[in-house]
């Protein structure tokens, strides 16, 4: 069977049983497959807490984030929001933005639109790097229906938002880009069943590329 380099979660479970019944001699052969899943692109993303939410969230969020931009092929580099956002050298600037602020409210009933969770700043080209994410209505959201955990929620409305920036402004039915989340997407997204598909991983690729090269010629 062909393992499809980007699946980490597929390489590694395959290392992680190839472990038990061979003992030590596979730890080469995770460190191998593990740097061969982060052969893609890979992006700086600093994030701004400015709502104070506990480091351990912010954490837990990012990881949530980057186990789904691992299975597109990019490794995502965090950053906190230093000096390094107003750097004169672009080379030193992260690539994103997503400041984590409290605010935003859900309505009580049915499906609750993106929107109310986050939002990408773009230009008319649908170019941008800044992205909001407001944790008050993620929290009401995993309070009001408990299918997953706000770290969960969080995380995924950042993958969500930084897809926009490198994808652009329209939703999808299906997966991380849809327009709204239910209780069976929220369901999904505790099984980290939601994803890009492989047009939309296809584009973010395209995107983070064309980024780096113009980043190189600044
Ligand atoms: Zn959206």
């Amino acid at each position: 069977m062909r393992v499809k380099q980007w699946d980490v979660r597929y390489v590694v479970g395959i290392s992680l049983k190839r472990g038990e019944m061979r003992g030590t001699k596979s730890i080469g052969t995770l460190v191998f497959v593990t740097a061969t899943a982060f052969a893609g692109e890979r992006m700086k993303v600093a994030v701004c807490n400015t709502g104070e939410i506990p480091r351990r969230v912010i954490a837990s969020s990012e990881a949530e984030a980057a186990y789904v931009f691992r299975t597109v092929g990019v490794d995502i580099h965090w950053t906190d929001c230093g000096e390094e956002i107003g750097a004169p050298d672009a080379r030193m600037r992260p690539d994103f933005i997503v400041r984590v602020q409290m605010g935003g409210k859900v309505a009580k009933a049915g499906a609750v639109s993106l929107e109310a969770m986050g939002r990408a700043f773009m230009d008319e080209k649908e170019y941008g790097f800044m992205a909001d994410a407001y944790f008050g209505a993620i929290r009401d959201l995993t309070v009001l229906f408990p299918y997953t955990t706000s770290e969960q929620l969080l995380g995924y409305v950042m993958t969500h938002e930084l897809g926009h920036l490198l994808i652009g402004a329209g939703h999808r039915p299906h997966g991380i880009m849809r327009a709204s989340l239910g209780k069976s997407e929220l369901e999904e997204l505790n099984r980290r069943h939601l994803n890009f598909n492989d047009g939309e991983r296809a584009t973010i690729l395209r995107n983070l590329q064309t980024r780096k090269a113009a980043r190189q010629e600044n």
